[in-house]
């Protein structure tokens, strides 16, 4: 048998673990705890070790291997005259990660940081504690390795937005050939569009495996007024099967697509695993960074960075290692002990896209939606021995499709969207409450009263999250202690500003106008009449029940954002200047979405390769390296 059979059987029988444990059948401990170690891994450390050598010199540091890091790293490794550690505290993807359908399990995971929120009070009711479940990749790979593959980059206003507020160079038109830089487009009907590249490292194709309910969803949206859009083209406005970071059928991460295919041909490139980063090293007279330290197997390592230290470690753990180096308030460092270097509003500041989890709708249709124990043998291996993209192993999570809308109450300008629908075929009941409703944190009573019945009955149905796209509330984060390994308090105040919680109402009711379209009724599609837990008090889907179920289901689809600002240095709100320096330190860059100023009208994984490959183009040019 050669090696590739090998592997393959490998996977399969990892998969088949991982299925098994949904179902309960055997020992969960037992192989939770294996999958939790992730053999792969194993195989890994054995045949590439890459044990750190204290007070290594390298060029560029790159602190995370997340959707930014992966692709910074990867570009300037690109010149074999330049040296660059890649430092991540996480492992190496396996079949879980690559298999697209099993996403939602991936946060019980240990490649999720499993951050929670402070109790939340007007948001997350129906999480255990009020605590909005806050995962984040923590894996060669990063968030885009456990994410749901969504491939969205925005609003060509959004980047005039930056622009315009003291950023020269990210205007759309000056983005948009990052976000090409990146892209290999497998999009069919999209073949000559200027919008979408062809040879970039990053796959992006729709997903092959489609429901009866997704093309009903579709057809319904442009019934109700929506047009047939390309939502990465010309106009977001309107309605699309969704575009996925999957490549066959099978995610393609920011590992995936840039480590994975150089690391064994770059001897220039040193990519340290399970290796967590605990300060930066900054040198209090000159103000200039000179290195990390950071934890390998409970032993302490220094390296050196002879040009520059570039933290990419994601929108939590980017301010966090800022604060936990002495960059930060100063109220808050002084409080805890830790010597000031430069005050800056770190963490002042964090938005968000908050959803409602539903509504979600029955259908007179079966076998549509994905539950867990319907996935056969036969399918598994149809997908993972003959590579066949088109079986429902290849949906992304159940996202299908999405639509992008403008509300009434939104004074934006007409071609700026405000709500996206994102058409789910399935609900907390298709993995049968053991994958999303553990990842999110809902409570047992949400899932035992609004979904255990359609799973039991194994009901064809499918959900419409409604996403607010502009929020007006305003989050934080900031430090409790001086403990590198311990978590940063993370309040994202979700829904303090009441009108955010109106446009979702406003999505949900668009929503439902879509359900009454005629391609919808064909298919007998209908609200699921389950109250939800807490809400028993207000008349069913009137006004004020649905405030109640937004302030009960909020569901945040994790696209934190600004918590490293991006802006002039005159402007108190901002962290890093538009070439990503941070402000008043010398060769310390911040290179992920921590930067975004404003929340986006898009998911945020784009956006995070385009910052990615905008920064490799401005470091090579500042070290004259092109
Ligand atoms: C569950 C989930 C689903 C999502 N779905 C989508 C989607 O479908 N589409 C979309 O566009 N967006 C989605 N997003 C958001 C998107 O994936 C992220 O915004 C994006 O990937 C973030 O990229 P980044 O480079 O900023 O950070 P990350 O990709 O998070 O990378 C940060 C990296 O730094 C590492 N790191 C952190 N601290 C340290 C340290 N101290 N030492 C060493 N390494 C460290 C982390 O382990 C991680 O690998 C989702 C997010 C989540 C959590």
């Amino acid at each position: 048998m050669q090696s590739t059979q090998i592997s393959q059987l490998f996977l399969l029988l990892h998969l088949l673990i991982f299925t098994t444990v949904a179902r309960g059948d055997v020992n969960r401990l037992v192989l939770d705890q294996l999958n939790q170690v992730g053999l792969v891994n194993l195989i890994e450390q054995a045949t590439r070790p890459n044990v750190p050598r204290d007070l290594s010199n390298y060029d560029f540091i790159v602190i995370g291997a997340g959707a930014a890091g992966c692709t910074l790293a990867a570009r300037l490794s690109e010149n074999p005259q330049v040296s660059v550690a890649l430092i991540e505290a996480g492992g190496v993807e396996n079949i879980a990660h690559l298999t697209p359908v099993v996403a939602g399990y991936l946060q019980q995971t240990s490649s999720n940081w499993g951050y929670k929120s402070v109790p939340q009070k007007l948001s997350c009711h129906g999480m255990n504690n009020n605590e909005c479940a806050l995962p984040r990749g923590k894996i060669l790979g990063g968030t885009s390795s456990i994410n749901y593959m969504i491939y969205n980059r925005g609003n060509r206003r959004d980047f005039d937005a930056w622009a315009a507020a003291g950023n020269p160079g990210w205007s759309y038109d000056e983005v948009l050939p990052y976000f090409l830089r990146s892209e290999h487009a497998q999009l069919q009907g999209l073949e000559q569009s200027p919008y979408h590249n062809h040879s970039g490292p990053l796959s992006v194709e729709y997903v092959r495996f489609r429901s009866q309910m997704v093309d009903a969803f579709v057809e319904a949206s442009v019934e109700s007024g929506l047009p047939r859009t390309d939502y990465n083209g010309e106009s977001q406005l309107g309605v699309s099967y969704v575009q996925a970071n999957t490549l066959n059928g099978r995610r393609h991460s920011a590992y995936s697509a840039y480590i994975k295919p150089v690391r064994d041909l770059r001897s220039n490139l040193q990519i340290f695993t399970f290796s967590q980063v605990t300060r930066i090293l900054i040198d209090e007279a000159t103000k200039s960074a000179y290195g990390v330290e950071f934890h390998y197997k409970n032993k302490a390592y220094t390296f050196k960075a002879r040009k520059e230290v570039i933290l990419s470690a994601g929108s939590f753990n980017s301010p966090q290692l800022l604060m936990l180096s002495g960059i930060g308030p100063e109220d808050n460092l002084r409080g805890i002990g830790i010597p000031l270097i430069k005050a800056l509003p770190v963490g002042k500041r964090m938005f968000d896209h908050m959803c409602h989890f539903g509504p979600t709708f029955v259908t007179n249709t079966t076998g549509q939606t994905t539950f867990t124990s319907r996935v056969t043998p036969a399918e598994l291996i149809s997908f993972l021995l003959a590579g066949n993209p088109a079986t429902r192993m290849s949906s992304i999570g159940g996202v299908e499709a999405l639509a992008f809308l403008k509300t009434q109450r939104s004074n934006l300008p007409n071609d700026w969207p405000d709500i996206e629908l994102i058409m789910v075929t399935g609900s907390l009941a298709s993995d049968e409450g053991t994958g999303l409703k553990l990842g999110a944190n809902f409570k047992d009573e949400i899932y035992d009263r609004m979904y255990r019945e359609l799973a039991q009955a194994q009901q064809d149905h499918f959900t419409l999250l409604i996403m607010q796209f502009h929020p007006k509330s305003v989050g934080r984060l900031w430090l409790k202690d001086r403990n590198p390994l311990g978590w940063p308090k993370i309040d994202p105040k979700y829904f303090v500003a009441e009108e955010d919680v109106e446009y979702l109402l406003d999505g949900i009711k668009a929503s439902l106008r879509i359900i009454e379209m005629p391609a919808m009724q064909r298919i007998g599609a209908r609200l699921l009449k389950r109250t939800v837990p807490g809400c028993e008090g207000h008349q069913f889907a009137s006004d004020d029940y649905w405030r109640c179920s937004i302030r009960t289901l909020s569901y945040t689809l994790h696209h934190q954002v600004a918590t490293c600002r991006m802006g002039a240095e005159s402007d108190p709100t901002t962290v890093v200047n538009h070439q990503l320096k941070v402000h008043g330190v010398r060769k310390l860059r911040v290179v992920d979405t921590s930067i975004i100023p404003f929340p986006p009208t898009a998911h945020t994984n784009a956006a995070a390769f385009m910052i990615g490959e905008k920064a490799a183009d401005m470091i090579r040019t500042d070290w004259e390296l092109i």
